[in-house]
């Protein structure tokens, strides 16, 4: 015989509440625990569904009003003894609707919890954009700094003004655009064979030897620094602090103060293991360095044709542990360069303006980096 786990509800117990069984013969429903035995005869029962959420359907003694006995099984309105008698069928139905109700309105709590956590988790990248526009560029210098503090003792920056200035004038058709928008750009040489190049919050750039001596021409250079340098201006790195804090913490931001990460910011940021940008950043700066290099009158297939060399080589290149080391080089492993490359060209066919050669030579440039000691 099937039984269902109930309490009984009955002045003369002990507490008023008893923990037991109920089972249903033909005449009536039988409660029994190890103490008490109840009985409620077909004719005088009611049922129905009720407590927190209709949690429990309710049996219930009509000559009786103290008594009732309550079990959370609800299949006991599928047993046979119950659906077959007549005089119960409405209470039955009335009781399954009750719980279909319940049932509907869990649904839709979780649809609109679903809906608002979508929502939210689109929201979301807007959000932290906003915010990122909030915090002051003093407050990405400050990280940048520190940054740059940490990889002094991890670099040979190499000092050599002339090679500075003569790539900081090649470069100043994109620089004007930076430091319009208040970053000061900076940039620090270092002699390692493997093609990278980084920028950090605030807009220092470093740059390595390898990636000149791999390049065919300064279009090609000039591709990797507008990306590294639109890395700067689309403030990558904050927006991926801010991104980490969590959604939660990125809506109370967004109703509050800004200045309340200050402090988490600071710490945060001056970490290397925090420099790493996502797949979405990395195309979002290919098609911001492209425009810098559009508007600098820079030829912008240089970048493409970079990736070409790159890909032509990366296996051997990618082995080399130094690209691996940050995640920010320029040779992030994601998103592939063969999607980079299809993604540039077909933006690329569509231009059909004509770019000015620039005038430094690059070959001189290259064979001074060559000679470097
Ligand atoms: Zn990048």
């Amino acid at each position: 015989m099937e039984t269902y786990q109930a309490i009984l509800i009955h002045p003369n117990s002990n507490g008023g509440r008893i923990s037991g069984f109920i089972s249903l013969k033909n005449n009536g429903v039988y409660f029994e625990s190890e103490t008490f035995k109840y009985h409620i005869g077909f004719s005088n029962l009611s049922i129905s569904a009720g407590g927190a959420s209709n949690r429990f359907i309710f049996l219930k003694d009509n000559t009786q009003n103290e008594i009732s006995i309550y079990t959370s099984q609800k299949s006991i309105l599928k047993h046979p003894l119950l659906v077959s008698n007549s005089n119960l069928k409405k209470q039955i139905k009335k009781s399954n609707n009750e719980l279909k109700k319940t049932f509907r309105g869990t649904l839709l709590v979780l649809t609109f919890i679903v809906a608002l956590l979508g929502g939210l988790y689109l929201l979301k990248d807007k959000m932290v954009e906003n915010l990122a526009q909030q915090v002051p560029i003093s407050w990405e210098q400050n990280v940048g700094d520190k940054l740059f503090t940490t990889l002094s003792l991890q670099y040979h920056f190499i000092t050599n003004d002339s090679l500075k200035k003569e790539f900081t004038q090649v470069a100043q058709p994109l620089i004007k655009q930076i430091e319009k928008k208040g970053y000061k750009v900076d940039f620090y040489f270092v002699k390692d064979p493997t093609i990278n190049a980084f920028a950090l919050p605030g807009g220092k750039v470093i740059i390595q030897t390898g990636l000149i001596e791999n390049a065919k021409s300064w279009e090609e250079v000039m591709g990797v620094l507008s990306h590294e340098l639109a890395h700067v201006t689309r403030r990558h790195h904050i927006r991926g602090i801010i991104n980490n804090l969590g959604v939660f913490t990125i809506l109370s931001l967004t109703f509050g103060d800004i200045s309340a990460i200050a402090g988490t910011f600071i710490n945060m940021g001056g970490e290397l293991a925090s420099l790493s940008n996502s797949r979405d950043f990395e195309n979002e700066a290919d098609e911001t360095g492209r425009m810098y290099l559009i508007n600098g009158k820079i030829n912008p297939s240089g970048l493409i044709s970079f990736f070409e060399t790159i890909e032509k080589e990366e296996r051997t290149m990618l082995d080399s542990t130094a690209v691996k080391d940050i995640d920010l080089s320029f040779l992030s492993t994601h998103p592939d360069i063969k999607t980079r490359i299809l993604q540039l060209k077909q933006k690329q066919k569509k231009d059909t303006t004509k770019y000015p050669s620039i005038q430094y030579s690059f070959k001189d440039f290259k064979n001074k980096v060559l000679n470097l000691k």
